[in-house]
């Protein structure tokens, strides 16, 4: 059971509402090189047939934030330009249309400098996300190696980010976005709920640099999850050492399997047993790489159970709850279909059978 998520101001990125009752939205960020406008467009492409709604761009000089603009012209969904040192990028992106700014207190450098971006950020309507890593904290300038407990840690963190908040709000600036982010589970978390409790500020979620595919998908499952499931966070993005389209894929699983956002279908799928005398693994392969690689049959399986199991002994029982489905025999298997056994098909047709179902299959004929 999931808390009530918490009450939080809107803040509007390009056309896109984040915070109050928007849905929680998936962001991610590019990995080309922004001045690259060709191979970042093209992953921009990408990214958007995925479903990401927010994209994050490394701005790197000056020559990157010039390319904003081209870039920004030709993306359907809102960009945020990732400042890092020199504050003067900022006033530039802002000049080229971005529609969000994250910058880094711990590295953006004095308190004029900060103004000057919010300066420029308000009267252009840009939201600025203050983004907090508790790896480049301005405190561990003077001590880079602190013994400080997981707490300590999420206070420090929370500081930094309140002393920002402060910084912008004392100018009348209130479209703030926060993220509080450490590379583990425990001070990412604390840190969080300590800053939900302080403010309305809407938050970015993310467990930082969560690493590869199966132990970064584990680290930021839980650690985005355990915050959504308090009621915190009102975007998410999953860092993985594996493709942007990925990290969005597992994103929206993450939202799905919490009940927070419909992406494809539920696949209910068995983990095969010595009963099974098919290659169940490479059918469900096949079904999700058909599914996730075009939106249009993607969007039209939102909601969908199917299930594919590994053979017809315990299969039809488990795929009851399912729309429609394959009990798996040798070389052939029974189609399922509002709980009724309907006809048996050659292993070689699965895949292509359930993706027919899906562009034709109407809940409301059942
Ligand atoms: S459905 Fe059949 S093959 Fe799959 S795990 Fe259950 S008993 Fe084994």
């Amino acid at each position: 059971m999931l808390s009530k998520r918490r009450k939080t101001r809107i803040v509007k990125v390009g056309n896109l509402k984040m915070g109050g009752e928007a849905p929680i939205s998936v962001q991610s960020m590019t990995n080309t090189d922004t001045r690259d406008v060709h191979s970042t467009l093209s992953q921009i492409r990408e990214l958007e047939k995925a479903g990401c709604q927010i994209i994050r761009l490394a701005v790197v000089d000056m020559d990157a934030a010039v390319c904003i603009g081209k870039i920004k012209k030709a993306s359907r969904v809102p960009i945020v330009a990732d400042i890092h040192f020199d504050w003067r990028l900022a006033i530039e992106c802002v000049k080229r249309g971005i529609d969000k700014i994250r910058i880094n207190p711990g590295n953006i450098g004095e308190k004029y400098k900060v103004k000057e971006v919010v300066k420029a950020c308000m009267d252009n309507g840009i939201p600025i996300r203050i983004g907090v890593n508790a790896g480049s904290l301005k405190v561990l300038k003077k001590n880079p190696k602190p013994q400080w407990t997981a707490h300590q840690w999420a206070n420090k963190m929370v500081k930094e980010a309140m002393e920002q908040v402060e910084t912008l709000e004392e100018m009348g600036f209130k479209d703030i976005v926060v993220s509080l982010k450490a590379d583990d589970i425990d001070r990412t978390l604390l840190a969080n709920k300590i800053f939900a409790s302080k403010t309305d500020i809407p938050l970015h979620l993310g467990v930082t640099e969560a690493g590869t595919f199966i132990s970064g998908i584990v680290k930021s499952s839980l650690g985005i999850g355990l915050m959504l499931s308090e009621g915190i966070g009102d975007t998410i993005r999953v860092s993985l050492t594996e493709s942007p389209k990925l990290q969005v894929r597992v994103a929206y699983e993450l939202l799905k399997s919490l009940g927070l956002a419909k992406y494809g279908p539920d696949i209910i799928s068995c983990p095969t047993c010595g009963r099974c005398q098919a290659n169940i693994s490479a059918v469900v392969h096949k079904v999700e790489e058909k599914i996730y690689s075009d939106p249009s049959i993607r969007d039209k399986a939102k909601g969908m159970k199917i299930a594919l199991m590994g053979c017809v002994v315990n299969g039809p029982g488990e795929a009851r709850e399912a729309d429609f489905g394959i009990c798996a025999g040798k070389g052939k298997g029974i189609w399922i279909e509002k709980g009724k056994q309907t006809k048996v098909i050659s292993e070689k047709e699965w895949a292509n059978e359930v993706i027919k179902k899906i562009r034709t299959f109407s809940k409301s004929k059942m």
